[in-house]
Parts: C-alpha cells; sequence; structure tokens
C-alpha cells in the first residue's frame, strides 16, 4: 500500500491548521467563549448534516460534520483510515465533549486491506488497583450508593482513561501520522470554535445540575451562567493546550507527570461547588493507575453468517459474543421470506437469549473466563433456538444457557443458569464513527466517557471531562458475576464495532452508541441489511427496537405504530424509548460504510436521531 510518509502530509494538513491554531492560542482565553451567533454564520464552519454520501477514494461517517470534516482533509491529504479516525475521534473530544473524548475509553477494529485480517484494539477503561470490592457501597449507610445521582456524578465511577493510549496504539501499528498530526485538525477546531447546535445546547442543560457541580465544568460549559446557545460559537482553547502537548510530548504528557497526577487527584478529591448539594463520592485513581495503563492488542470475534463474516469485538466488550450469538441463532430462520412480523418476533427473542448469556458469562477475560467460543457456536446457538416459539414470545428474562453442556438437540436442551437479574443502568451517550481509505483499509470505532457528560467532572485547565465508566460493573458485588467490581479489571461494555466481509472483502462496517442498546442496534441494522432487503440507508434509518431479556421491549414510538399491534398479539410488550436523563424517544445514533462494486461507497449516518450525522466521501459519484 503506498503509504505518504507523515512528513509528506504534515506538509499538507498543519499548513492551513496550525495558522488556526496559531492565531487561536494568541487570542486564547483561559476558558471557553462564546462568539455571537451572527459572526459564527459568517465563517465557513462545516455545520450540514448530510446523511448520506456515494462516491469513491474513501469516506467517512460520523455523528458530527466538523469530526467529519477532519477525517475527510487528513483522507483527502493521503492519510490513510487510521489516521482519520483519530483525528476524527480527537475532534468528537472537542464538539462532541460529553459523548467522548481523552477522559474516556472504546474498541477500535481495523480491517487491513494488505493482509486481509480484522485486528482490534481495547482501549477501555480500567478500575484503579485500589478499588474496593465494596466501592459501590455507601460507608455512611452501608447500603449501595443510589445509581444517580451519587455513582452517575462521582469519582468512584472514573476509571483510567484509555482513549489517548489508543489513538497512539492505533497509529503506532497501523497509520502513517504522528499523534500530534493526527491531533492537528482537532486542536484548530478546539481554537476555532464550532457552531453550537441543538443537541449540544440541550446535553448540556440535561447536565446542567450536575455540572454546576464542579468549579471547572462549570466555567467551561455553562459560562455566563447558561449553557451555550444554539448558533453560537464554542471554543476550548483549554482542550487545545492539552491536545497540542499530548501530541509534542507523547502518552508520558497524559499517563505521567502532572497531568495524571492532578487527574488523579480530582478523582479522589472531586472539587465540587460549595452550593452543590449532589453527593459526589470520591474515588480511588492513583498515579500508579495511569503509569501502568495499557490497551490490549485483540482478536476479533468471528462468526459466519449467510455467507458473510461478520467480525466484532471481544471481551471485556459484550458487543461481538452478543451480536455474533444473536446471529448464529437467527441463522437458522429464513428471515427474509417468513415475512416482517415473523422476522422481528426471532429478531426480539435471538437478542433476548444472548443477552441472557451475556449477563451470566461476559466480563473481562483478563479476570473471569469467558467462553467465548461457546457463545459463538453454532451448536449451542442450535440448542438455544429450540427456545424460540414461532407463534408465542417467550417470558422474560429468560434463563441462560449452559456453556458446560449443550449437543445443539432440542430435546436436551437445558437451562439451568439463572436470569440475569441486575437492572440494567447503562446509559445512551457514546459516539461512533466509519472510515473507509483508497485503499481499501477501514477503521470501525466506538468510544465513549459512559454517560452524557461523563462524571461531571472537568479536568481543571485541560478542558475536558472525566468518564463514568465504572457504573458499568455491576452495582452489588456477587461472587459468581463475571462483571463484579476486581481491582485494575475493565468493565463490561456493550460497544459493538462491527465489520462484516463477505468473501474476504468489506462489505459493511457499522457500529453505534447508545449503552447496551448498542448491541441491538448493530444486529438490527444487520438484519435489515441481510435479511429485509434494506438498502444501507434503509436499514439506518429503520425505527428500532430494542430486546435485552428484559420483561418489556423498548421500542420507538415509529416501531410501535408499524409493528406493535401485531407482535402484541405475539405476547412481546412494547415500550416507547426514553430513559431517565434525556426525553429523546430514540435508540442509536449509528454509523456506517457499505462498500460496492468497483471501490464505491455508501457512506451514512442518522438522518434524524441525535440531530442527524454526517457523511462524507472523497470523491463523490
Ligand atoms: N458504557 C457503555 C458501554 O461501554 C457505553 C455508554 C453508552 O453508549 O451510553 O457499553
Amino acid at each position: 500500500m503506498p503509504h505518504l510518509t507523515s512528513r509528506r502530509l504534515a506538509s499538507v494538513v498543519p499548513a492551513t491548521c496550525g495558522l488556526a491554531l496559531a492565531a487561536g492560542l494568541l487570542v486564547a482565553p483561559s476558558t471557553a467563549q462564546a462568539e455571537a451567533p451572527s459572526a459564527a454564520a459568517e465563517r465557513g464552519r462545516p455545520t450540514a448534516k448530510i446523511p448520506t454520501a456515494v462516491g469513491k477514494g474513501g469516506a467517512i461517517s460520523t455523528v458530527d460534520p466538523e469530526a467529519s470534516a477532519a477525517g475527510l482533509k487528513v483522507l483527502r491529504h493521503g492519510g490513510n483510515a487510521v489516521d482519520a479516525a483519530v483525528a476524527a475521534a480527537a475532534t468528537l473530544g472537542v464538539t462532541e465533549p460529553y459523548s467522548a473524548g481523552i477522559g474516556g475509553g472504546g474498541y477500535f477494529v481495523y480491517y487491513d486491506a494488505r493482509t486481509g485480517k480484522v485486528r482490534t484494539i481495547d482501549g477501555r477503561e480500567t478500575a484503579p488497583r485500589t478499588m474496593p470490592q465494596d466501592a459501590f457501597i455507601d460507608p455512611a449507610t452501608g447500603k449501595p450508593y443510589p445509581f444517580t445521582p451519587d455513582l452517575v456524578t462521582s469519582g468512584v465511577s472514573v476509571g483510567t482513561p484509555g482513549t489517548a493510549a489508543t489513538w497512539d496504539r492505533a497509529l503506532a501499528k497501523w497509520g502513517t501520522l504522528s499523534l500530534g498530526e493526527a491531533l492537528q485538525p482537532a486542536i484548530d477546531v478546539a481554537t476555532r470554535g464550532f457552531v453550537v447546535d441543538e443537541t449540544f445546547r440541550q446535553q448540556t442543560l440535561d447536565n446542567e445540575v450536575r455540572f454546576r457541580a464542579f468549579k471547572a465544568t462549570r466555567k467551561l460549559f455553562l459560562r455566563g451562567g447558561d449553557a451555550p446557545a444554539v448558533g453560537s460559537v464554542f471554543r476550548n482553547p483549554q482542550l487545545a493546550r492539552t491536545y497540542t502537548r499530548l501530541g509534542s510530548r507523547g502518552l508520558p504528557y497524559f499517563y505521567r507527570g502532572k497531568l495524571a497526577a492532578l487527574i488523579a487527584d480530582v478523582v479522589r478529591h472531586p472539587r465540587t461547588t460549595s452550593t452543590t448539594t449532589l453527593p459526589v463520592p470520591p474515588g480511588h485513581l492513583t498515579r500508579k493507575d495511569l503509569r501502568t495503563y495499557s490497551v490490549r492488542d485483540q482478536r476479533a470475534t468471528k462468526i459466519h453468517y449467510r455467507g458473510y463474516t461478520v467480525h466484532g469485538m471481544a471481551p471485556s466488550s459484550s458487543g461481538g459474543t452478543t451480536v455474533g450469538e444473536a446471529l448464529n441463532i437467527l441463522e437458522r430462520y429464513p428471515l427474509g421470506t417468513v415475512g416482517t412480523t415473523a422476522a422481528l418476533h426471532h429478531y426480539l427473542e435471538a437478542s433476548a437469549l444472548a443477552f441472557a448469556d451475556r449477563g451470566t458469562y461476559v466480563g473481562d477475560p483478563a479476570y473471569v473466563d469467558v467462553p467465548t467460543r461457546d457463545l459463538l457456536s453454532d451448536t449451542f446457538a442450535a440448542e438455544r433456538a429450540c427456545r424460540i416459539d414461532p407463534t408465542k414470545a417467550m417470558p422474560k428474562p429468560t434463563a441462560a444457557g449452559d456453556v458446560t453442556s449443550y449437543d445443539g438437540v432440542c430435546s436436551t436442551a437445558t437451562a439451568t443458569a439463572k436470569a440475569d437479574a441486575d437492572a440494567d443502568t447503562e446509559n445512551i451517550s457514546t459516539t461512533n464513527l466509519t472510515v473507509a481509505d483508497k485503499w481499501g483499509n477501514v477503521v470501525e470505532y466506538t468510544l465513549t466517557i459512559e454517560q452524557t457528560g461523563g462524571s461531571g467532572q472537568v479536568v481543571p485547565r485541560h478542558g475536558f471531562l472525566l468518564n463514568n465508566e465504572l457504573t458499568d460493573f455491576s452495582t452489588t458485588y456477587v461472587e459468581t458475576d463475571p462483571n463484579r467490581i476486581q481491582p485494575g479489571k475493565r468493565p463490561r461494555s456493550s460497544m459493538s464495532p462491527t465489520i462484516v466481509l463477505k468473501h474476504g472483502k468489506p462489505f459493511l462496517a457499522l457500529g453505534s452508541p447508545g449503552g447496551s442498546t448498542i448491541i441491538t442496534t448493530v444486529l438490527q441494522m444487520i438484519v435489515n441489511r441481510i435479511d429485509l432487503g434494506m438498502d444501507v440507508e434503509q436499514a439506518i434509518a429503520a425505527p428500532r427496537a430494542t430486546q435485552r431479556n428484559t420483561a418489556s421491549t423498548t421500542a420507538e414510538p415509529e416501531f410501535i405504530t408499524a409493528y406493535g399491534p401485531a407482535l402484541t398479539a405475539l405476547g412481546h410488550k412494547l415500550v416507547p424509548a426514553g430513559d431517565a436523563f434525556t426525553s429523546a424517544a430514540e435508540i442509536g445514533a449509528a454509523t456506517a460504510i457499505e462498500f460496492g462494486r468497483g471501490g464505491l461507497l455508501t457512506a451514512v449516518s442518522e438522518p434524524t436521531r441525535r440531530g442527524g450525522g454526517a457523511a462524507r466521501v472523497v470523491d463523490k459519484r
């Protein structure tokens, strides 16, 4: 593959960005600034939300026009998919700071066109080494902390961030740019600012009480006492400076030295305002946790589905095993010919079964034995499929299968494991991006700081939020639970960056945010595309439902209108989507690229969810 040298690319990318950066730093105030809407409108900032782009020579899809433009610029100037993915992710850290950034973690999946292999990086946050198993028990009461507000807005839920290390690792292994070069477009956006949209303002308002609890957060995101106005320009010179230093000094800047000490200190001693009434339990993170953090190079999960090969993220994420198991179950039914109601019924049932197994068996494989091979076995799937009655929905929650004893024969099917009774507390945050380059490399990358707004704590003077990822551990400690708290462990994730190959070549790359609904969004999109005759634009736009082994199935209103009566007649109980933190009745905010004949790329993002996304191609058809 004709990799450009980073020197050649550097001579192009920073030529524009660097000037803007220098200008921005000269006038950079110490905190964020909002510029009047009218002035903002005069500048040619990328604000257009283009849900679909078709063409050649490379493509990118993210939720945000600035991030897609940053990635596109890198692709146009000869960078590869990995370079563009890091540039776009860093820009999302600026424009989507409540969903992702260097205060969090994520999972990076890469298809290498030269080798034909799919490789992954597990950049998940880790529990502090001194985190006790009763960390989520309030010492004052002896009872578990309430999930909201205590755990979500806390130091105790902050894990060691993995995102900066993920970017560094991905670039070193597969990229052509240095970290500094890849961060440059994001530095540019952080310096000159981006135009605030409805989603950004609303997410700020949704978090207002939490953000007011921390001095640094209030100063950055509630400047002047209000959330930034729609149409104003939001700058983050603190983050520009942090990225600049990360770029020039490398990972030691983040994981050793003063910044690491500051992160550990604010986690252990949250810097709250005197007026807040939020409890904000302190955490356990130390400088040693940061110093010893490392990403994991992982083997991707792999299953075969109707002639396609589906590669996903292995544990510590439950994405690859759960999407894969559900597809293995579904492959036993001719979904394309049974009619929409029957197809959706099977989709919901297979998902419930796979979630039952997820809850019982999946955790961080460095700490618990995860039977990944069994969960992805066709024989196991055949036995699990025995539980599906085509004429009526099974009672839920349903029990997990027995991975120690299965033969694929229905008559001997057993269900000895207990149902997963733990409440689903994963939130609908996170962001996802898909990139392809002209050499055929593909990146699918999901990154997060967990809840929208993470832990609510901005690292003072550094312009980024810390995660609350450890809330993904089970709240109460049970010795047999694979997702129980253990020092140093990665909490189980649902992130499901997925690359689907056909005859060894990319066919579809996709992923989504949305907590545990990520799994069902990816699963449903694959079923929509491969089984239900939708093209990729229809597959992403179609109304969604998510069955995660709970008594009722959460669904978007359009789904309930279209399919509710028929599915209710089969015994499904559909309830409208929406969570405790936002009023959005949406599930997921996916991105995808489909690979057609002759190098044709169809990049898609959400037409409406989360305000719509931004798909771009290098050469428009
Ligand atoms: N913490 C979630 C996970 O790792 C992602 C957060 C979200 O999407 O809301 O699966």
